[in-house]
């Protein structure tokens, strides 16, 4: 199928042509079989929304493109799931990952990577012969399926960076809400002290749309932020409001943290954030440098403690009361239970997932703790203190944040994405499969160490002619401001 149909003319498709559009893609592992419902008058009638595959739903499987789940259907919809299908939408099917969100490249999946579907404009070359890219991960299933139109929004989890890097891979908008305003209910953990669910669209008024509806207070969410704290964060929002959005942007202060321009960052990067930067300031806003020092030790935090946490969360898959079982070879005493759960999670979890149980158990041992997960603990504290400082509006879960007396702090931050465009696939035949994985997210965990919202939109191509996005990032509680900016950029 040819991937060039303008998008918006295909978000409708029926099962059969969406399974013959998936071949390329990939992006689909599920396409859900009952027809468009008719309902009209709600929020996101006629509206189609896929499920990124770690999200329970009740009439499709979940798998989180693991081995270990593969066979699994849960009982019951995900917060989220219900919320969207209350406002009018209609779920499509469910998006390709890497395995339970572990990954920056969507090559962790038991169902295969996703290929990034993005045609370089004045490209000739036929679909078969282009070049196999990337969608970035773990969101890539959703991010391409909102690229090519197979839907008009996907569900995705960012717990380090799962939504914007894929959405700067692939050239579409992606939002990271504030930690704890959308529900987590019924969504598979990874590292549940950073986990949030969010959406891709392809434009932020599509976002926008569909956040609106999910941005609600769930009692079955015990980390989700209570009515009287999402209150207090709107009226210091209000508080800090003193910008105007039409032209020109007068009082809009936008900051640019040096850190976000590491040495190994693309040099043809460079060129579309400084556009953007260029027409805001043309505009009006005033762009102030600012610096975030403890950035540089962001990436290993997130690391140790993302493990730690999933080594936690993925004990619960022996294969016996959680998981698919696989009976261990003839001889295993099937009495010594440790031995019949290790066959089944060798035989389930993929590489990448046993390598960050392994790390992650480590950083918890009595040996290690100190040194690694208390260490990164202090890390992340340094990291929200660096956020406090510079934003204009404080932080309501935080009482001792300080702002600097010296210093109008900032509405939103400004800096690109990703430090690069969307890498090249491996091919089978390629013999180093290390693409680098983990530096890809190092631009986007320090938002996500602190809760903060943060949005992705295109922003032009690099000189590769791929996509290249750029992040806003905003004080806790300021979704609604950060994608204001965002609406601005794209
Ligand atoms: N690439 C990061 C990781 O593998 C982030 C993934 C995510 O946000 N789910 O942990």
């Amino acid at each position: 199928g040819s991937t060039r149909r303008h998008a918006s003319q295909i978000s409708h498709l029926s099962g059969s042509s969406l399974k013959e559009l998936n071949t390329s893609v990939n992006a689909l592992v599920y396409i859900a079989s009952d027809g468009f419902p008719v309902t009209g008058g709600l929020p996101l009638s006629g509206f189609s929304v896929a499920v990124k595959d770690n999200i329970c739903t009740s009439s499709m499987p979940t798998t989180c493109s693991s081995a270990m789940l593969l066979d699994f259907i849960s009982p019951f919809d995900a917060t989220v799931v219900k919320l969207l299908q209350d406002g009018g939408a209609y779920i499509s099917g469910k998006t390709n990952c890497d395995e339970f969100g572990m990954g920056s490249l969507n090559m962790y999946s038991v169902h295969g990577p996703v290929i990034n579907p993005y045609q370089p404009p004045d490209s000739s070359v036929s679909w078969t012969d282009r070049e196999r890219r990337s969608a970035g991960g773990s969101s890539g299933g959703s991010a391409a399926a909102v690229a090519v139109g197979m839907c008009d929004a996907a569900l995705a989890t960012d717990t380090g960076g799962s939504i914007r890097l894929p959405a700067s891979y692939c050239g579409v908008v992606g939002l990271k809400p504030s930690y704890g305003l959308v529900s987590r209910w019924g969504v598979v953990s990874y590292a549940d002290s950073l986990d949030c669910v969010g959406v891709m669209a392809r434009t932020v008024r599509d976002v926008r749309k569909t956040y609106n509806v999910l941005s609600v207070y769930d009692t079955k969410d015990p980390t989700a932020a209570r009515p009287a704290t999402r209150l207090r964060a709107a009226e210091e929002r209000d508080k800090h409001q003193e910008y105007s959005l039409d032209s020109p942007l007068s009082g809009l202060r936008i900051g640019v943290p040096q850190e976000y321009f590491p040495s190994d960052m693309d040099s043809h990067i460079v060129q579309p954030v400084r556009r953007v930067l260029e027409t805001l300031r043309a505009r009006g806003a005033s762009i102030v440098p600012v610096s975030l020092p403890s950035t540089r030790y962001a990436l290993s935090a997130y690391y140790v403690i993302s493990s730690a946490e999933a080594s936690s969360n993925l004990a619960r898959y022996d294969g016996i009361e959680y998981g698919t079982y696989i009976d261990p070879p003839p001889g295993t005493d099937k009495t010594k239970t440790a031995k019949v759960y290790a066959h089944s999670r060798s035989a389930g979890f993929g590489k990448e997932v046993q390598k960050r149980i392994l790390l992650g158990t480590y950083a918890l041992t009595a040996d290690a703790f100190d040194n690694y997960f208390l260490q990164a603990q202090r890390v992340r504290k340094l990291i929200c203190a660096d956020f406090d400082r510079v934003f204009c509006v404080p932080n309501v879960l935080n009482s001792t944040s300080q702002s600097n007396p010296d210093f109008t702090g900032v509405h939103v931050l400004l800096h690109p994405s990703a430090i690069r465009t969307a890498p090249r696939l491996p091919s089978s035949t390629d013999a180093d499969h290390d693409l680098g994985a983990y530096v890809q997210d190092v631009l986007t965990v320090p938002a996500s160490l602190a809760g903060l919202p943060a949005i992705s939109v295109p922003a032009g191509h690099g000189m590769d002619a791929w996509p290249v996005g750029i992040s806003i990032v905003g004080q806790w509680g300021c979704d609604e401001m950060v994608m204001d900016v965002a609406e601005i950029c794209e």
